[in-house]
């Protein structure tokens, strides 16, 4: 039989793996128009089980890409955290239910990943499955590697599931591609990357049901702390509740293979730890175990995140820890949020490819701190409680402070970018509350045109643009609204970054860049004409700190965000993270700040 000519193709970015980094960086890209391909070795996809836990930074992502009302709709909110410890009768007792720091939710990784597929499928993009890659080469032409515009990427792809004698292989050339293929990353083995911490795993066990229970925090994140061991309960859509249990090896491991041995612990074995962990309380399914997993985990971080920018990793493929502290599918998804903005400007020309070096910069160093943090946190979720019997245990106090210190961690909201191309640390004082290399928080303000109520994050989508936030003071003074008219002049300058990244034919604010002021004062007393028109592009884009009519919403903005009544430029990045900050009288700083990474249009 003749062998079939390989076909040879091109494409701007291939991802490999379509678990939750690699669908949410299509998605994004598929939302930027992006000419991208996605491919997967599973002939289906994951059904339910898995991860489940999205963090309150993670739901922002989803709103800004649109996807936040179905992730709500199906998910399970999640607001307290109890903490239980042993008792002086042999069982357990909560002595702490605190709130959440932000709304969690729970939802399996099976429903996340179909909210993805189908905002992709919308926008002509599907996971091509039963696909692995064979080989994986990368020029070593500098020039090649330089060039934005070139396919150094040389990618061969072979179909699992095509009939004999047709042609399962295909070379893909592609500018750009992401490894997001999970813990035993192919991407990441081919390119000889080493993982570096801990060498050895640990083993969980992990159980889905609807449970008959007594047990008071079932519809609560339950950090449990018993003389029998430790265990998570995590409460899920329709009804179910999840348990995640810290395995000791000889539990699991069958001594003569090495390998662990599902027949040791199956899943009535596993329902049988957690309900020693959880007496007195019941914990009974009612339909049996939905789904259950021994889940092996180490802690390690990909030395590199990236080879020359143009082969990068993300997700489970640089970087495992353990499930307790939530942040599987979270990290991941962050990882790819925080990397397709880049590659969507650069691709467009915008940006230069200097740009793309923050993705290993800024997710790296976020993934030791997150192993660091597993690992104090792994040391004390597995460690013996304090009792009488034994004083030098982990103490109730120990457990709840690390837990909360590390709140603003866990939730994402504190993830914290350092200085670099595209974060500029100067001016930290004019907005205080604002902190430059963390994402831009949610406040409600009035819209002036109308007095509607407005969440200023919806006005920060995932959009690939950045988005200039004029805080303009209090216009209503005199020696204020001076300042303003001044710095109006200032941005209609030909070489202020507004209009030297203009893009032609278009408006200057119509482009990279959305602008939005935002005022003090009084709705009763300001009207949206009263603004210079180049601050008010659109009716919709002039905000004042003033509270709705139901007196619910609204007010003390300029206070949380620290601004004063001089007002502040505020620059944020298409990912919704505080990039930079000026002030009124120096817009020259942003023109510095955009130049170090922007493009002109050519
Ligand atoms: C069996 C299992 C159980 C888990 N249980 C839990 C849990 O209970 N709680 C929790 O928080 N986390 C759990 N996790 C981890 C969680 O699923 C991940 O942290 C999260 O999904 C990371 O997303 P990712 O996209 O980086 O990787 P993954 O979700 O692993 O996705 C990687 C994708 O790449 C594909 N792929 C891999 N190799 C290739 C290849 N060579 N070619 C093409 N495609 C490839 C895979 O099929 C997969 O779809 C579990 C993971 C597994 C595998």
């Amino acid at each position: 039989m003749p062998v079939p000519n390989v076909r040879h193709s091109e494409v701007d970015v291939l991802i490999i793996g379509a678990g939750p980094a690699g669908l949410m960086c299509a998605n994004a890209l598929a939302n930027a128009r992006v000419n991208v391909r996605i491919i997967d070795k599973r002939a289906v996809k994951v059904a339910t089980g898995q991860a489940d836990g999205i963090s309150p930074r993670t739901i922002e992502v989803f709103q800004s890409y649109g996807l936040g009302e179905r992730l709500l709709r199906e998910s399970c909110e999640v607001h307290l955290a109890a903490f239980y410890n042993p008792n002086s009768t042999g069982g357990i007792e909560t002595n702490k239910v605190f709130r959440l720091n932000g709304v969690e939710v729970a939802l399996h990784q099976g429903a996340i990943e179909s909210i993805f597929l189908d905002s992709m499928k919308e926008l002509g993009v599907e996971v091509e499955r039963s696909t692995i890659p064979t080989s994986i080469e990368l020029s070593t032409d500098e020039n090649e590697l330089t060039d934005p515009s070139s396919h150094p990427v040389r990618v061969a792809l072979q179909r699992l599931d095509l009939p004999e004698g047709e042609s399962k292989e295909e070379i893909v050339h592609a500018k750009f591609v992401l490894g997001a293929d999970g813990a035993h990353s192919w991407v990441r083995k081919t390119f000889d990357i080493s993982m570096d911490g801990e060498q050895s795993d640990f083993i969980w066990g992990v159980l889905d049901m609807v449970p008959e229970t007594d047990f008071p925090d079932v519809r609560n994140k339950s950090l449990i702390h018993s003389n029998y061991g430790s265990c998570l309960v995590v409460p899920r859509e329709a009804d179910r509740v999840r348990i995640y249990m810290q395995l000791a090896d000889e539990d699991v491991i069958n001594p003569e293979t090495g390998r662990v041995d599902k027949d040791k612990m199956g899943p009535e074995q596993l329902l049988k730890v957690a309900q020693k962990s959880l007496h007195p309380y019941r914990f009974i399914p009612t339909n049996g175990i939905s789904w259950w997993t021994l889940y092996i985990i180490g802690q390690r971080v990909a030395s590199k995140f990236s080879i020359k920018d143009r082969v990068f990793i993300a997700g489970d493929a640089c970087h495992t820890h353990s499930p307790k502290a939530g942040q599987g599918m979270n990290a991941s998804m962050n990882d790819a949020h925080n990397l397709a903005w880049k590659i969507a400007l650069v691709l467009r020309g915008w940006a230069d490819m200097s740009l793309l070096s923050t993705y290993e910069s800024e997710r790296r160093k976020y993934a030791q701190e997150l192993i660091a943090f597993d690992k104090m946190y792994s040391t004390l979720f597995s460690g013996k409680p304090m009792t009488e019997q034994n004083r030098d245990g982990v103490s109730h106090e120990q457990f709840l402070k690390a837990f909360q210190m590390f709140g603003g961690f866990t939730s994402g909201i504190g993830v914290h970018y350092s200085p670099s191309v595209v974060v500029n640390d100067s001016n930290q004082e004019l907005a205080s509350g604002l902190v430059i290399g963390q994402r831009f928080p949610p406040q409600k303000f009035i819209r002036a045109a109308d007095a509607c109520p407005i969440e200023i994050q919806d006005l920060l989508p995932s959009d690939s643009r950045f988005k200039l936030l004029v805080f303009a003071g209090k216009f209503g003074d005199p020696a204020q609204q001076a300042r303003v008219e001044s710095m109006v002049k200032d941005m209609q300058r030909p070489e202020c970054f507004l209009n030297r990244y203009a893009m032609p034919g278009k408006s200057s604010t119509d482009s990279r860049f959305d602008v939005f002021t935002v005022s003090q004062g009084r709705k009763d007393d300001i009207q949206f004409m009263q603004f210079p028109a180049f601050l008010r592009p659109h009716w919709s884009k002039v905000l004042i700190d003033d509270i709705d009519v139901t007196g619910s919403f609204g007010g003390n903005g300029y206070s949380r965000y620290g601004i004063g009544p001089q007002g502040a430029l505020v620059v944020v990045r298409p990912d919704g993270y505080v990039g930079a900050i000026a002030s009124l009288d120096n817009v020259e700083e942003l023109d510095t700040y955009f130049a170090s990474f922007m493009k002109t249009s050519s």
